[in-house]
């Protein structure tokens, strides 16, 4: 089987023996919890896109091992084409779930792996590649998905992994013997975290000798034996639990990180995937931060192209439509959206082959790509509550609403546009609300700041990549001052 239906995915996470607490308890039924739920149906939509023949094209790829047809969520890229895809398909779920759909982070993280181990296994004689295919196989295969995990918790920033207080501010090997390693540490905004079968774990930094047993990288069932989940809290989050449409924003998508942690979990040596070999594990962030910086000039442009609509529709809800300053606000956010799709497109356009054989984007416009995420969805938000106006924070609730008595006088007050209901003006306030304020602002904003890295992370990448001595050549030359 090589593609999975939508209604196989969520049947195959109802197998899964998960430890989450969520709110102080354990949770019996994530699928059906209705704060996690949301986060599932979005991850759900990467499954019945792919069977949809429309978006086939987008959606789906060959496998270069198999040839078999299969999600793109689970293919590494074989040329600057399918980096392009990439970014069309992120697009297009944006659009479809105005949420994060979190299986990114599994794709990101297997081709990053995949040119990683191959260059470590040529120069240090280690076979981890092989074993990564044989992953690779069984996530293709099965249709699976896989959540990225590189984020440590890190404890005092000052200190590499190995100087910390406390040794497991960063996971780390703790026993080595002839079956496998245990390792223990955590790993922090986990996304999509309990929606995934499997994890991959790879290091959050470049490492030195000293913190050989922190440059680990392997997979695990994502209900491993000693690996657990605390689920993170989200802006608005019990609106979810309150079993209406309108308040929640978004009452069918959303998504979820949590804190994940590995308590001495045991992982087998066919499992292990860089155990020691501090040299590479700079190259695995980088290539990891590079795809998922590339990444985010797909997701969050179609999430962007929701909150562009909803603040349109506001507009002409309130009977603002026509003032020029609306229009040239919806110009301005269209403007920094497609800025952030050019930057995901050009990385992508401009890919070149690792020695695997699989693309990597280029790195450069990557990190550009990912420094303007840092700022545009910051200003396309702010020109959406503009436009939206107060009401979008200021407006009774759902109950209200809908009460016998004072739903009239709602009904009456909260009128804009006389031909367009109530409540259609109130469900596009809250969306408003949620895509900035509420749930999807974990995705939408704050991620876009933090998530694949924080804003200086990108300007380390961007110095290093900028080539500033060929830049003084070019000017001396124009200039005519000899070398
Ligand atoms: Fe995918 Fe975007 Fe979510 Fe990252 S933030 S997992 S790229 S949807
Ligand atoms: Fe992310």
């Amino acid at each position: 089987m090589a593609l999975k239906t939508p209604e196989q995915f969520e049947e195959s996470l109802r197998k899964m023996n998960f430890k989450i607490y969520l709110m102080g308890e354990l949770v019996k039924n994530p699928v059906d919890h209705p704060m996690i739920r949301p986060s599932m149906n979005s991850v759900k939509m990467t499954y019945a896109l792919a069977l949809q023949p429309e978006h086939e094209d987008l959606m789906t790829a060959r496998s270069h091992l198999t040839g078999e047809k299969i999600n793109r969520f689970t293919h590494l890229h074989q040329s600057t084409d399918d980096l392009v895809k990439k970014v069309k398909m992120q697009r297009l779920l944006g659009q479809q779930t105005a949420s994060c759909f979190q299986r990114c982070v599994g794709m990101d993280a297997m081709n990053a792996v995949d040119s990683t181990t191959f260059e470590m296994d040529r120069k240090l004689g280690t076979k981890y590649h092989e074993r990564f295919i044989q992953f690779l196989k069984m996530v293709q295969d099965e249709d699976l998905t896989v959540d990225g995990a590189m984020t440590d918790t890190k404890g005092d920033r000052s200190l590499a992994p190995h100087q910390q207080a406390d040794p497991d501010m960063f996971v780390h090997v703790v026993e080595k013997n002839d079956q496998g390693i245990i390792v223990r540490g955590a790993k922090a905004h986990q996304t999509g975290a309990v929606n995934s079968h499997w994890i991959m774990v790879m290091p959050t930094i470049a490492m030195s000798k000293e913190d050989a047993d922190y440059a680990v990288s392997f997979v695990c069932p994502a209900d491993e034996k000693g690996v657990f989940y605390i689920y993170g809290r989200q802006s608005c989050d019990t609106r979810k639990m309150e079993g209406g449409t309108i308040d929640v924003g978004n009452s069918r998508f959303g998504g979820h990180e949590a804190l994940m942690v590995f308590d001495n979990v045991f992982i087998p040596w066919e499992n292990v995937l860089m155990c020691g070999e501090y040299e590479f594990s700079g190259m695995l962030v980088e290539r990891f931060a590079g795809y998922h910086r590339q990444s985010y000039g797909g997701c969050k442009v179609g999430v962007g192209d929701v909150l562009i609509g909803a603040a349109a529709l506001a507009a002409d809800y309130n009977g603002a439509a026509k003032a020029s300053h609306v229009k040239d606000k919806l110009i301005e956010m269209t403007h920094l959206n497609e800025t952030l799709y050019s930057c995901g497109i050009a990385c992508s356009a401009q890919g070149s082959k690792t020695a695997s054989g699989t693309y990597l984007i280029d790195l450069l416009l990557a990190n550009v790509c990912k420094q303007n995420v840092t700022r545009f969805p910051y200003e396309i938000a702010r020109l959406a509550e503009d436009i939206a106006g107060g009401l979008m924070v200021t407006m009774a609730s759902e109950k209200d609403l809908q009460h016998p008595e004072i739903g009239k006088v709602l009904e009456k007050y909260l009128q804009g546009n006389a031909g367009i209901c109530t409540e259609d003006r109130a469900r596009i306030m809250r969306l408003v609300e949620n895509l900035t304020l509420g749930t999807a602002a974990v995705g939408y904003r704050t991620e876009s700041m933090h998530g694949a890295g924080s804003p200086q992370a990108q300007r380390i990448m961007i110095s290093r990549q900028s080539n500033l001595e060929r830049k003084k050549k070019l000017a001396k030359k124009i200039a005519g001052i000899k070398e």
